[in-house]
Order: C-alpha cells, then sequence, then structure tokens
C-alpha cells in the first residue's frame, strides 16, 4: 500500500529522480526544496509532485514544513534525508563559514528532519529512513574535509539510530553514491571527467540518478524490513568499504 513520503532536496538531482520513483511505486510523495523556484516549480509541472519549500538546516522551519506536509497528506511514514551541498576548499583555506554551511545541512539536517517524525513513526510502529550519504563519507576526499565529516556523521547517525528504531517497526539505512550524473557532475570539464574521474571507476561510467532512486524505494518497501542498520555502497566498484 502506498505511503506518505518527504524527500528532502527532491526536486533536483538525485532527489527528484528518487521522488519520481517512490511515486512510480505508488507512493504519495512531496519534495522539500531550499531556495531554486523555478526549478521546483518546473519538477511540480512536469511530476505533479508538491514541493514544500524549507530549509532543513532550521530545526523550526523543519518542523513547521512538516507540520504543513502532514496537515496536507496525512502523517509521514518514509522520509528520505536527500539534501545535501558542498562548500569546497582545502582545509588550509576553509572558512568557519563553509565548514558550518555544510555541517548544518548535511548532518544536521538529519536531526532536523528525523527528530519532529521520530515521535510518531514509534507510536505507529512504522518508519523507513533513507539518508543519502555519500563515497567520500566513506573514503575522505581531499578538498572536501567538511563534506566528508557530514556524510562520514551521516553514516554513524544511520548506525545509531537503526538500532533505537529496530524494535518499534522503523528503518534506518544509509545509501553511499559514487559519481552519480547530475547537472553538478556533468559540469565537469569534459577533459577532466574522461582523464582523472572515468579511469577510476570499474565499471567505466557515471551513475544515473535512476540508479539510486531504485535503490531507495527497495529500502522503502516491505520486503527491506530486515534490513536496518546498513550502508548500502552504489558507485561503480570504485571503492568498497
Ligand atoms: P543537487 O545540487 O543536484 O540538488 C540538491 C537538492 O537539495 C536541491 O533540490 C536543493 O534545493 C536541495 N537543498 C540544498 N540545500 C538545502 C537545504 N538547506 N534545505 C532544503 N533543501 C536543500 O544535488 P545532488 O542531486 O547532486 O545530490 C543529492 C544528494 O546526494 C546530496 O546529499 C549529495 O551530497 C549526495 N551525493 C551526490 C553525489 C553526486 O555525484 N551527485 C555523489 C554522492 C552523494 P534547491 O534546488 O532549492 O537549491
Amino acid at each position: 500500500m502506498g505511503k506518505v513520503a518527504i524527500v528532502t532536496g527532491g526536486t533536483r538531482g538525485i532527489g527528484a529522480a528518487i521522488a519520481r520513483a517512490l511515486k512510480e511505486a505508488g507512493h504519495t510523495v512531496v519534495a522539500n526544496y531550499a531556495g531554486n523556484d523555478a526549478a521546483a516549480e518546473a519538477f511540480r509541472e512536469e511530476t505533479g509532485i508538491p514541493v514544500f519549500k524549507w530549509d532543513v538546516s532550521s530545526y523550526e522551519s523543519c518542523e513547521a514544513g512538516i507540520q504543513a506536509v502532514e496537515a496536507a497528506h496525512g502523517p509521514v511514514e518514509i522520509l528520505v534525508n536527500n539534501a545535501g551541498i558542498t562548500r569546497d576548499a582545502m582545509f588550509h583555506k576553509m572558512t568557519p563559514a563553509q565548514w558550518s554551511d555544510v555541517i548544518n545541512t548535511n548532518l544536521n539536517g538529519l536531526f532536523n528532519m528525523t527528530r519532529p517524525l521520530w515521535d510518531g513513526m514509534r507510536a505507529r510502529k512504522y518508519g523507513r529512513i533513507i539518508n543519502i550519504s555519500s563515497i567520500n563519507g566513506q573514503k575522505g576526499q581531499a578538498g572536501q574535509v567538511n563534506y566528508s565529516a557530514s556524510k562520514a556523521g551521516d553514516i554513524g547517525f544511520t548506525k545509531a539510530l537503526a538500532q533505537e528504531g529496530a524494535r518499534v517497526g522503523i528503518t534506518v539505512n544509509a545509501i553511499c553514491p559514487g559519481y552519480i550524473g547530475t547537472e553538478m557532475v556533468r559540469a565537469i570539464d569534459e577533459g577532466v571527467l574522461k582523464e582523472r574521474i572515468l579511469p577510476q571507476i570499474p565499471v567505466g561510467r557515471l551513475g544515473e540518478p535512476e540508479e539510486i532512486a531504485r535503490c531507495v524505494v527497495f529500502l522503502a518497501s516491505d520486503d527491506a524490513g530486515y534490513i536496518t542498520g546498513s550502508t548500502l555502497t552504489v558507485n561503480g566498484g570504485q571503492y568498497f568499504h
């Protein structure tokens, strides 16, 4: 039976593919976004998926946003914490703002979104929480100390919360994508992509957003009820954790 799902950062890139796939799987999906109204509106028109604007780095905004979603659609049973940003710099040049922007969105965002939904999921004894981490949270990446720390934090969050949710029917899992062909990655210079990035990927190509989305659909399904606390690595063989 279809459930109510929120996908944060669900209007572009990987999140948009996840929102579409969850809808195709029969769920009632809403997509959250931060500020790109034009992209959100285009996505809403194309897919019919309602869009809600709030900043996942603010606890109060998440509480209010979730309240609005639940008032319109009913209790949320599937949460996909996908919203994420990069503010890359070598550590000797990294500013406190670059550090805290990334931690506030990529790591605190998980707390801010999950905490307001947790009591309801516990009371109903059902929930599916899927956190989109990154290969760089597993292996670390020069120039991304902030991002790598936030994404490694997402994995720790997943493992600890899974233990708390297990007895009350809530699963919590993480997915670690490698290079996925979103706008951001496709904007990389063709030469850099061919000569430096693709040779690191054993399958020899970028991943597609839909390949992450299909993993989310599975982890959100009743079939995945025995999977919790896991980290699903989806990177074309680039790194084994
Ligand atoms: P995009 O930049 O294409 O899209 C990001 C989405 O997140 C947008 O919808 C954006 O909203 C939203 N967002 C950003 N900040 C906030 C915020 N503070 N509050 C609410 N929404 C926010 O990202 P990708 O699709 O490339 O990445 C999605 C996730 O996958 C991220 O967590 C990323 O770290 C992770 N990932 C991506 C990889 C890749 O190769 N692309 C590899 C590994 C992990 P708006 O449109 O309004 O800006």
